[in-house]
């Protein structure tokens, strides 16, 4: 069959870790005749934001057993630690701890990259992976038109949006501000002037993983409204789950109480926090999606600070690494809010409240990285996220958080919680807002044969 006759494709844009295992499932579980377009802008075919670093201290923050990029061989990223040889530098970033194995994510990217590779091999030419950006999308009868940066136009009959996180709101405009995944953009930093962190969490412990590997040797101020570092992982299996009636699932307050009181009993019997929020991992999907969204809103502003802080942990010489900063008075950590920036020619002046007080204090930075995560869709300045918005194909998810989307990743229209009849869906951490775990490798991974199945039934009907 020549390329002509053949049906059009399926595109998926984003070619990080969630662009990779859509495009994978999406070669099962569309007919075989049926190829598959992946769209990357700018890095590495697999490896997206998270898995493009050579840093061996940005360590992963899950264990290499809960890493496996395969749905099917739970310990498939262990095995393949344990059969790889390694570089000096990459084996820096092997740490075996207590807790269990990290890698490095510049390691888990190699691994990325291989499975990268059978993938392609294994497609042969119904894969067409394009190294392109694409700005716009257009609606067409049989699907949509995708446009990339270049002005190169392509027909496509579903699309499956993989972009990722989208890029850090600007909380204030300043000549200072860096991009914390650019360390070339960093400049000459001056040991003794303050370089200032906003966040802190997972982002920031890597931004100063980041700023000592560029050999910045003077003192990081991070600043959070509320300062809470990223507890670490221990050697602790999931404990019991707490019984959660439907009362207690309606309320934030009831269901958070539920589970401190759970924790305290936990301890009080010797057993470890930690084992009471995993064995809640597996429901909270469910438990966020059961509640209303006045209670939605509830936990996003009181819970989720704190929940984040117990739920995402980081990995053990990580957390060490940050703790012995700390100590040495290089890293101050800040609970406070930015109420000011204005730019002098030397630096940034930067007015903070501290947390609790109507009092204010000022930090001169010479360089600000914000580290606070994820933007809300409306703020995002991503070309295509905005075209996307302009066009009315996709609309802000709950809060404002990611794309609005049945939990199976069915973009919606104006009518909540039905699916346009466009042939369109969202997937990965672009479902922020209407699941709660969706950003992880594991969330990822589990999630791709369902979305490939629904993508097929919907094209192949
Ligand atoms: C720094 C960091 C560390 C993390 N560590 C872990 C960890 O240890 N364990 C874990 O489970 N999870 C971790 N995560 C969570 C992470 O979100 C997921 O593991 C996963 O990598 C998300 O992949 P993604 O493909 O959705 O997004 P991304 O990795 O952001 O990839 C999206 C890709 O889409 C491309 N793109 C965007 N727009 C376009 C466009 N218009 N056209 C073409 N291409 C486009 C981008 O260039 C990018 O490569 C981490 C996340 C970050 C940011």
């Amino acid at each position: 069959m020549t390329s002509q006759t053949r049906p059009l494709p399926v595109a998926v844009i984003g070619g990080g870790f969630s662009g990779l295992m859509a495009a994978e499932r999406l070669l099962n579980a569309l007919p075989p005749d049926r190829p598959v377009l992946l769209y990357e802008r700018s890095r590495p075919f697999g490896l997206g934001l998270a898995y493009t670093t050579a840093n061996p201290d940005h360590l992963l923050n899950l264990r290499a057993t809960q890493m496996s990029a395969d749905p099917d061989r739970q310990d498939d990223f262990a095995e393949w630690l344990a059969r790889t040889q390694f570089d000096v530098t990459e084996r820096r970033g092997i740490r075996v701890t207590e807790a269990g194995t990290f890698a490095s994510r510049g390691v888990y990217g190699r691994y990325l990259a291989a499975r990268w590779e059978r993938v392609v091999a294994g497609a042969g030419d119904r894969l067409q992976a394009i190294h392109a950006g694409i700005v716009d999308v257009e609606r067409a009868p049989e699907g949509f038109v995708l446009h990339d940066g270049d002005g190169t136009t392509r027909r496509v009959a579903g699309l499956v949006l993989a972009m990722g996180n989208l890029p850090g709101p600007v909380v204030a405009a300043s000549r200072y501000r860096r991009d914390p995944w650019r360390p070339d953009t960093f400049g000459s930093l001056d040991p003794d002037r303050d370089v200032l962190v906003i966040g802190a969490g997972l982002t920031m412990m890597d931004s100063v993983a980041t700023l000592r590997h560029a050999g910045f040797a003077g003192r990081i101020v991070a600043v959070s409204r509320r300062g809470l570092l990223p507890k670490p992982h221990a050697p602790v299996a999931a404990g019991h789950r707490p019984s959660l009636t439907p009362e207690i699932r309606a309320s934030a307050r009831k269901l958070f109480g539920a589970v401190r009181h759970a924790v305290a009993s936990a301890e009080a019997a010797g057993a470890d926090w930690r084992g009471v929020i995993d064995a809640l991992r597996p429901v909270t999907d469910e438990l966020w999606t059961g509640l209303p969204p006045t209670e939605q809103a509830r936990v996003l502003r009181h819970i989720r600070p704190y929940w984040d802080v117990h739920r995402h942990r980081t990995a053990p010489p990580a957390a060490e690494a940050i703790a012995a900063e700390i100590r040495r008075g290089q890293l101050v950590v800040r609970a406070a809010r930015i109420v000011a920036l204005s730019d002098t020619p030397e630096h940034a002046v930067v007015t903070i409240r501290p947390r609790g007080t109507r009092d204010r204090e000022t930090i001169a930075a010479q360089a600000i990285l914000d580290a606070t995560g994820f933007s809300r869709l409306a703020e995002t300045e991503d070309p295509l996220i905005r075209a996307l918005l302009r066009r009315g194909l996709i609309r802000p998810g709950p809060f404002g958080l990611g794309i609005a989307a049945t939990p199976g990743g069915a973009v919606t229209g104006p009518e909540e919680g039905r699916a346009t009849d466009a042939p369109l869906w969202a997937f990965g951490p672009m479902l922020r807002g209407v699941l709660w775990e969706c950003i992880a490798v594991p969330d990822i991974r589990d999630a791709a044969g369902d979305l490939a199945d629904r993508v097929a039934r919907r094209i192949s009907g």
